[in-house]
């Protein structure tokens, strides 16, 4: 069993019932146990600003599917909820579930970059991992509490 950890993110289509929805998606993966949800958090959108505020959430999972096959699900169910793949980086969407940590492991496919690149940056991504495994400490041997120093919260409000 490899322990990993997914960041969910929604803020087109009632984003809670998105995140709420992509939960229970989680819940039935093959191979896989649900371990734990953080709280749901309202943020600000990276990018481009003329677009909703996002709900971000991390979830924990215990999974032995290698890291493709994880990946395949994980776009399976962004696929069912109606993610739209479009030319605009980080536009308006109704699910976005990446792979933030598996295990210990570096990952670096045509497919797959894991650490997720942008998760030492995304306070939507560190405060709820923090939320979930506060003594986490990321493959690169760095403390995820050392990040949250680094990255302020930018108007992250915790929704339920
Ligand atoms: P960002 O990656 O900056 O959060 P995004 O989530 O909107 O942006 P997507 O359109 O969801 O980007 O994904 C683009 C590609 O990223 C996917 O086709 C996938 O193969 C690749 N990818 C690389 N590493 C990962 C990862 N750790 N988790 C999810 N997708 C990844
Ligand atoms: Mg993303
Ligand atoms: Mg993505």
């Amino acid at each position: 069993m490899i322990r990993c950890y997914i960041g969910l993110g929604a803020n087109l289509e009632q984003p809670v019932l998105q995140l709420e929805q992509a939960v229970l998606a989680l819940r039935q993966l093959p191979d896989t146990t649900l371990v734990a949800v953080s709280d749901f958090y309202g943020s600000k959108p990276m990018g481009p600003q003329d677009q909703p505020d996002y709900v971000n959430a991390v979830a924990a999972l215990d999974t032995e599917l290698g890291p493709e096959a994880l990946l395949d699900q994980l776009q399976q169910i962004e696929q069912q909820q109606g993610r739209q793949r479009k030319a605009l980086r980080w536009g308006p969407r109704t699910l976005d579930l990446d792979l933030l940590l598996y295990g210990n492991q570096h990952i670096h496919s045509e497919r797959l970059t894991v650490p997720h690149y942008g998760m030492k940056q995304r306070e939507f991504v560190l405060y709820p991992l923090h939320q979930l495994a506060p003594q986490l400490v990321l493959p690169c041997g760095t403390a995820l509490t050392s990040l949250l120093a680094l990255v302020p919260e930018n108007g992250l409000t915790i929704l339920k």
